[in-house]
């Protein structure tokens, strides 16, 4: 932290409070004297103490280096900082939770909005709605509702930032019963590239576009509200696992289990995880007791599986808490693996796939494929949202895991090759919070008919570009 003298504090200060940015040149602050409010914005540079710290992202892949942090604990900071990146033509990218697959929340030699030290929780009584602010993670959001008995319809692990996951749509073991995460949704207020603060009490748009198509693109949101819904007494879950697997094992499972979830009650979440010698089928339900149709699946996945876990039912929090997974950085290219209507979708390029992940030397790989539908599909108009993937039934991603940072090449090229293949395959609709920076076509495949609309917007809040990242949105 540089200081200042106190009249340059104050002109700081009172500028930051009127905010318009009419004279810029004012704002052409040397790197010497950088603006400061106490309790509400600092900066750190490459050689302050606190940069590695406040830089670090859940992926040590990513090795983006900002040229200057901005921490802001305000609105007003986050104004100040967008003027002052503005004034001196930094590209700005934005971090709460920083979980971002590909790092697009840092940059090379911009500015780093990092918002993870902003955060409060206020669950208000009277409407039962939760207000909090971008630098929440879920695993404390769940433990806050859930002293009121409420929650929202998030992701299970723990560290993802509640920010980025709502603004690209966010999907979990509830989202089949009370849809998207962005469809809780209520509310937000947001910084915009001309460093106006917004609140989309006044702007639908604004509403709308940070349901799945704002992941640092339009706006910094600096306050997000929303409607919250009742836990469920208890919250059970069921483990499936199969090995010896071969190419035709895999596909017949897989047929198995895409011919099964279509009567998947919309209380449950199915998982179907397959790594180069395990299988593992995941179910959870927050019903209180299992349905007959549940019966059924379980019964038909337990038939010729090397181990079954049954009924693991826990209260609520500690159901939840089961699969915070964990919370230090590490070594991963992850990304969407596309949405799937049914298994014909995947059918072809699956025995190939599995093939190559057996072979591959990067042992810790994955195809996860997750269920979507029930309220997802049925309980949201299609424009209440940019989202704009509810009709599929399935979303994939492809994990790669090491431990060595030598291991980069091969995992992205790894990574690569099976994206080139499910491309080939007809899979071109992907989850923009999974995203893939190798993915040519990514505007249609994130945003689809919602781009043109997020594009009118983009040139109404931020016309310079300010905010961006190698897939943000273009003006
Ligand atoms: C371990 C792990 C588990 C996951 N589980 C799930 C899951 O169950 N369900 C699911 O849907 N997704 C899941 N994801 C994906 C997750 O939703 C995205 O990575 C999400 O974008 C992370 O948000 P963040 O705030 O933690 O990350 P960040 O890296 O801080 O941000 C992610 C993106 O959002 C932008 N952004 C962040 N904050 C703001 C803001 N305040 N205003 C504007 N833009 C902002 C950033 O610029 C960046 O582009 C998971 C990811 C990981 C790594």
């Amino acid at each position: 932290m540089s200081s200042l003298t106190r009249r340059e504090a104050l002109k700081t200060l009172l500028t930051a409070l009127a905010i318009p940015i009419a004279s810029q040149a004012e704002w052409a602050f040397a790197e010497s004297s950088l603006p400061q409010i106490a309790g509400q914005l600092y900066f750190l540079k490459p050689t302050d103490a606190d940069y590695a710290q406040r830089r670090q992202i859940f992926n040590k892949r990513i090795g983006l280096m900002p040229r200057l942090i901005a921490v802001c604990l305000s609105d007003k900071g986050v104004q100040t900082a967008i003027q002052y990146a503005a004034a001196n033509n930094l590209p700005v990218s934005v971090k709460s939770g920083g979980h971002c697959f590909e790092g697009y929340s840092l940059n090379n030699n911009g500015l780093l909005i990092d918002l993870s030290l902003l955060k409060s929780f206020k669950y208000a009584t009277t409407d039962k709605s939760f207000t909090t602010r971008p630098g929440a993670k879920l695993g404390d959001v769940y433990a806050y509702l859930a002293q009121f008995k409420r929650l929202i319809p998030a992701g299970s692990c723990a560290g993802v930032g509640v920010a980025g996951l709502t603004l690209g749509g966010g999907y979990g073991f509830f989202a089949r019963q009370l849809g998207l995460t962005c469809d809780s949704l209520t509310r937000v207020k947001l910084v915009d590239g001309q460093g106006k603060l917004l609140d989309s009490k006044d702007n639908a748009e604004l509403l709308w576009a940070c349901k799945g198509g704002n992941n640092g693109s339009l706006g910094i949101v600096t306050e997000l509200q929303f409607k919250t819904h009742p836990t469920p007494a208890n919250f059970t879950h069921y483990r499936f696992k199969y090995r010896s697997l071969t190419a035709n094992k895999v596909s017949a499972l897989a047929e198995r289990w895409f011919s099964l979830m279509p009567n998947l009650p919309t209380t449950c979440y199915s998982s179907w995880v397959l790594g180069p010698t395990q299988l593992t089928i995941l179910i959870t339900d927050m019903a209180e007791r299992s349905s007959p149709p549940l019966q059924t699946i379980l019964r038909q996945l337990g038939k010729d599986a090397s181990t079954v876990q049954g009924a693991q039912k826990d209260e609520f929090l500690r159901g939840i808490q089961r699969f915070r997974g964990g919370t230090e950085p590490m070594y991963f290219k992850n990304v969407s693996a596309g949405y799937y209507n049914s298994y014909t979708d995947i059918k072809a390029v699956l025995p190939s796939l599995f093939m190559q992940m057996q072979a591959s030397p990067l042992k810790q790989n994955l195809l996860q494929i997750n269920t979507l539908g029930g309220a997802i599909r049925d309980g949201f108009r299609a424009d209440s949202a940019a989202y704009p993937h509810r009709n599929y039934a399935y979303l994939g991603e492809f994990q790669v895991y090491y431990q060595r940072s030598s291991d980069t090449a091969k995992a992205e090229f790894f990574v690569n090759q099976v994206q080139q293949q499910l491309t080939q395959a007809g899979i071109k609709a992907h989850y923009a919070n999974y995203p893939d920076i190798g993915l040519k076509n990514w505007p249609q495949a994130y945003y689809a008919d919602s781009y043109p609309r997020l594009q009118a917007l983009k040139r109404k809040l931020d016309p310079n570009n300010l905010i961006q990242h190698p897939q943000s949105i273009r003006s």
